[in-house]
């Protein structure tokens, strides 16, 4: 089944005589991790911030489910995104933090407790939930940036250069846990990055991007080790 489709979909800011995206086509196939990989400025994070509805889509059609998204508000599609510097709030606790998304969405105290004590468990941050992001080291605050995600249940994952901010180690480490997280929760992850590494490590299909296009599109295998 054809989850997601991105149906020649074109990108040009205003201001710019250039295409940033230009005719991105892709379907995503149910609980597929899909990694965009390319050098940058090839247009990873507009293709991905048009998916979360946080820049207009120039043409083309982002669907879900059949559904055109383009014009619906970011908070009404079904989507978590996580970002490369983490996004928290300094002054609210772990738990508030990771409880945020659902809030704003008015959701039922009493299950947003259990989602929000069911991720941090998932991530390793039960004893974490009362400290502030201060407290915490860099792999911590970017589970606690997963955790937000988690919470939501969303269908769909858009996670941009989540751990280009980490150590070598806790890189490899990172990477380890969200292709475990992905295989728990069974959903479609998009997956930005530069990093040939992480995206053969970590990709069902990659996507590689060059100069707002679509280079070549197939499985870690089919690109890197065949002829
Ligand atoms: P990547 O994520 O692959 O590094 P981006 O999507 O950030 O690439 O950028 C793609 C192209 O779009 C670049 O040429 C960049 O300069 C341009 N661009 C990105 N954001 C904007 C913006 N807000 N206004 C104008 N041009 C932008
Ligand atoms: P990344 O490569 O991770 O997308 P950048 O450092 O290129 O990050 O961009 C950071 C921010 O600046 C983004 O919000 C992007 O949209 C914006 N931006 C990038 N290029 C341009 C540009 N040419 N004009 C205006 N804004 C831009």
């Amino acid at each position: 089944m054809v989850e997601i489709n991105l149906d020649h979909i074109y990108k040009r800011y205003q201001g710019n005589t250039d295409y940033s995206v230009s005719d991105f086509n892709l379907d995503i196939k149910d609980g597929e991790f899909i990694v965009f990989v390319g050098p940058s400025g090839c247009g990873k994070s507009t293709t991905l911030r048009m998916i979360a509805g946080l820049e207009d889509i120039t043409d083309g059609d982002f669907k879900m489910e059949g559904k055109v998204m383009n014009k619906v508000a970011p908070k009404d599609r079904d989507i978590a995104m996580v970002f490369q510097n983490y996004a928290l709030y300094p002054h609210m606790t772990v738990f508030d933090n990771m409880a945020f998304g659902l809030n704003i969405r008015k959701n039922d105290k009493a299950d947003t407790k259990k989602r929000v004590e069911n991720a941090a468990k998932i991530l390793g941050l039960t004893d974490y939930l009362k400290r502030k992001p201060g407290a915490l080291s860099g792999g911590q605050r970017q589970r606690v940036a997963l955790g937000r995600a988690i919470v939501r249940d969303a269908k769909l994952f858009l996670l941009d250069e989540p751990l280009s901010n980490l150590d070598a180690k806790l890189r490899v480490q990172m990477r380890t846990e969200i292709a475990q997280l992905h295989q728990r929760l069974g959903r479609n992850f998009i997956y930005v990055t530069h990093d040939q590494v992480e995206a053969m490590t970590m990709a069902d299909r990659i996507v590689i991007m060059n100069d707002g296009k679509i280079q070549q599109v197939g499985s870690p295998y089919d690109l890197y080790n065949k002829p």
